[in-house]
């Protein structure tokens, strides 16, 4: 597909707007209790198929504003070309939050790996583990549709920072070593333009 971005890593395009995008320092669930779960997700059916695998190890770390059955945890599945396997099956909401999301703002796929020693992103998502990034119509870019429900990280006072600056474990994760490398470069790359454009405006003044 023809866009408007010129950089791709990986296969996928970089809007150069994630590194200026303005955010918090990093996120906390003690403020913000996890909100951006309140939605629900969507998961390729690989992912779908990984949390299925183990749902007697969610259900034993699940509280009791979580729904246990698990035929009620996803929807049914859709094609989308966005996701790997080229279907994405979506969690359901319960008690108006991510089936997943326990009533203190954790999400229980990352809570059961860590306390089983695994790492801590063995079964969350992809697309949990982005936002505030999101991959649409293959481009790497702001999630700013969902970001304009949030309450603590969408307001100005509070974003002290930028989405390049908090996602960065996110984003070599997604990556690997070499993809963030380039991504790294490609960073100064457009910052250094902006300051170039930012000067020519100054002097035109
Ligand atoms: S993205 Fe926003 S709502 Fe989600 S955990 Fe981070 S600070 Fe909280
Ligand atoms: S799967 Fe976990 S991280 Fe993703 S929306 Fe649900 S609770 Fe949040």
């Amino acid at each position: 597909m023809q866009n408007k971005f010129e950089k791709k890593i990986d296969g996928v395009f970089i809007d150069p707007q994630i590194f200026t995008y303005p955010f918090v320092k990093a996120c906390d669930v003690c403020i913000c209790s996890g909100e951006c779960c309140y939605y629900g997700v969507y998961t390729d059916l690989t992912e779908y198929e990984k949390i299925m695998s183990v749902r007697e190890r969610i259900i034993k770390s699940m509280d009791d504003s979580q729904i246990k059955d698990v035929v009620e945890w996803f929807e049914e599945p859709e094609k989308d070309p966005d996701f790997d396997s080229g279907v994405a099956v979506g969690t359901e909401v319960y008690n108006g939050k991510c089936v997943f999301l326990d009533k203190q703002g954790f999400c229980t796929l990352q809570k059961i790996a860590m306390e089983d020693n695994e790492f801590k992103w063995k079964y969350k998502p992809l697309y949990c583990i982005l936002f505030p990034l999101v991959i649409f119509e293959g481009v790497l870019t702001v999630d700013d549709e969902h970001l304009d429900r949030m309450h603590y990280c969408n307001k100005r006072e509070n974003q002290v920072s930028t989405i390049f600056d908090c996602t960065k474990e996110e984003l070599r994760y997604f990556f690997g070593e070499k993809g963030f490398e380039e991504l790294l470069q490609y960073r100064e790359e457009c910052l250094s333009n902006l300051k170039k454009e930012e000067i020519k405006i100054e002097t035109a003044k």
